[in-house]
């Protein structure tokens, strides 16, 4: 627990000084990934900091954004990032879309940012219990557009019903490591970011 208090304190310095004169170059990926760490232990015990939700932070990001980080997750109302990271205004870009499958729109938007505004760092992030992968896993005909999300997931769905155990965590966690790579890979805009770090 003292770790955890020492660990976040420095965080909170380290989060306070970027808040006060953000730097030309934005912090490492690894860094970034440790403040999402820190942020989402927080927020695993309820003990929320809530920075960067002030007034002041409002005016401060107000002419221009620098996210330190991406999340593409699933529009499921109980994952909202900037809480499940304890992270405030100005802090995270976030893409959301039913079962956090990245189809042409989302991949315009995470290029956007990690290119326009420099983000390094793109978080995939699923969850338990996804009802878009459930409806995917249960299949039957969609009516309207759900069929393009299910369609996204089919492959993750398919590889899932191959494996033991409960097939939509299964398919949840399969979906997740697919889009991963489906963004380290996309061509021509994030495979060359990513090639460089
Ligand atoms: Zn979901």
């Amino acid at each position: 627990m003292k770790r955890f208090i020492r660990l976040a304190a420095a965080l909170v310095a380290a989060v306070g000084a970027w808040a006060a004169e953000p730097p030309k170059q934005p912090p490492s990926a690894d860094v970034v990934l440790e403040w999402l760490r820190y942020g989402n232990e927080r927020h695993a015990q309820g003990k929320y900091v809530y920075w960067h939700q002030s007034l002041d932070r409002r005016r401060e990001v107000a002419g221009e954004e620098r996210p330190h980080a991406i999340v593409l997750t699933c529009s499921d109302s109980r994952v909202p990032p900037e809480l499940v990271f304890d992270q405030g205004i100005g802090d995270l870009y976030v893409v959301r879309v039913a079962g956090n499958v990245a189809g042409e729109k989302e991949l315009g938007s995470i290029e956007y940012a990690a290119q326009e505004l420099g983000a390094p760092l793109v978080v995939v992030l699923g969850h338990q219990r996804c009802s878009a992968v459930h409806t995917a896993v249960k299949g039957g005909d969609m009516a309207g557009h759900l069929g393009a999300i299910v369609a996204s997931l089919s492959p993750a769905v398919a590889r899932a019903k191959e494996l033991p155990g409960d097939t939509v965590d299964q398919a949840i966690q399969i979906n997740v490591k697919m889009t991963v790579e489906q963004l380290r890979t996309s061509e021509p805009v994030l495979a060359k970011i990513a090639t460089n770090g």
